[in-house]
């Protein structure tokens, strides 16, 4: 039996191949979960939920803009009201002090309190406009926020799953990489750096088995004297598939 560097102890030739095939289902397995973690479907369900919430919080900001904007207005008025309100009691106040005596300045006084009384209610008349106009906006407000209460709810929820999944493949995953340092430690050098170089040019696959005449790596049958040819080679020889370049275990 023909000595292979890198070959088990006591091992034929072929322990080498096999090894490199084990190593082969290690690193598809790897790149499978790391596919899974990348394409996670609770991490798709929880971005359309964030999707969602982004739209929500820009639609309610724009109402909560304008809804700000009555409020500042409401405030304006309310303030104004106050100075009208006080400047009243005072001239009233002065006039039934008996400060200001003469008839003409009592005549004055009443007048300007009338001015006042009228710019006061023509003040109440616009707040309640703004009141009116806040009411549609303070509703969609809520309606928002009552709708936006559970699509937080099932977020957090989401976030959560995305969590324990990552997690369980990242177990997975550090198992995976522990099986195969010790499988690749087991293939000789240069027939590990052909299967990197394979595997990185041919969609993560560089070894692969001869199964009922055909190559499972690209799938194709190959010749039947080509098939003839790769069982009688010696074991542990190194072949390749003519069709895929890949190597090519019988
Ligand atoms: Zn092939």
């Amino acid at each position: 039996m023909e000595d292979v560097p890198g070959a088990s102890v006591g091992g034929d030739g072929t322990a080498p191949l096999r090894q490199l095939l084990a190593l082969q289902d290690a690193d598809t397995l790897a790149d499978q979960l790391a596919y899974r973690r990348r394409h996670l479907p609770e991490q798709a369900a929880l971005d359309l939920v964030q999707s969602r919430l982004g739209e929500m919080d820009r639609a309610r900001s724009i109402v909560a803009a304008e809804r700000a904007e009555l409020s500042v207005r409401e405030g304006e008025l309310e303030s104004e009201t106050a100075t009208l309100v006080a400047r009243s009691a005072a001239i009233d106040e002065r006039s039934r002090s008996g400060s200001a005596g003469s008839y003409r300045d009592q005549q004055a006084m009443a007048a300007e309190i009338e001015t006042l009384d009228r710019r006061r209610a023509e003040l109440e008349e616009v707040e309640l406009g703004v009141l009116e106009a806040a009411e549609p906006l303070d509703v969609e407000l809520a309606r928002i926020d009552a709708e936006r209460a559970p699509l937080d709810a099932e977020r957090v929820v989401l976030e959560q799953d995305v969590s324990a999944a990552t997690a369980s493949l990242e177990v997975e995953m550090a198992e995976t990489a522990a099986r195969r340092a010790p499988l690749a430690a087991g293939v000789p050098a240069p027939l590990l750096a052909e299967y990197e170089t394979l595997r990185s040019r041919l969609g993560g696959v560089g070894v692969a088995r001869l199964v009922r005449g055909a190559c499972e790596g690209c799938h194709l049958a190959l010749p039947a004297t080509e098939v003839d040819r790769l069982h009688r080679a010696a074991a542990g020889e190194v072949a390749h598939c003519e069709q895929c370049g890949r190597i090519l275990v019988p």
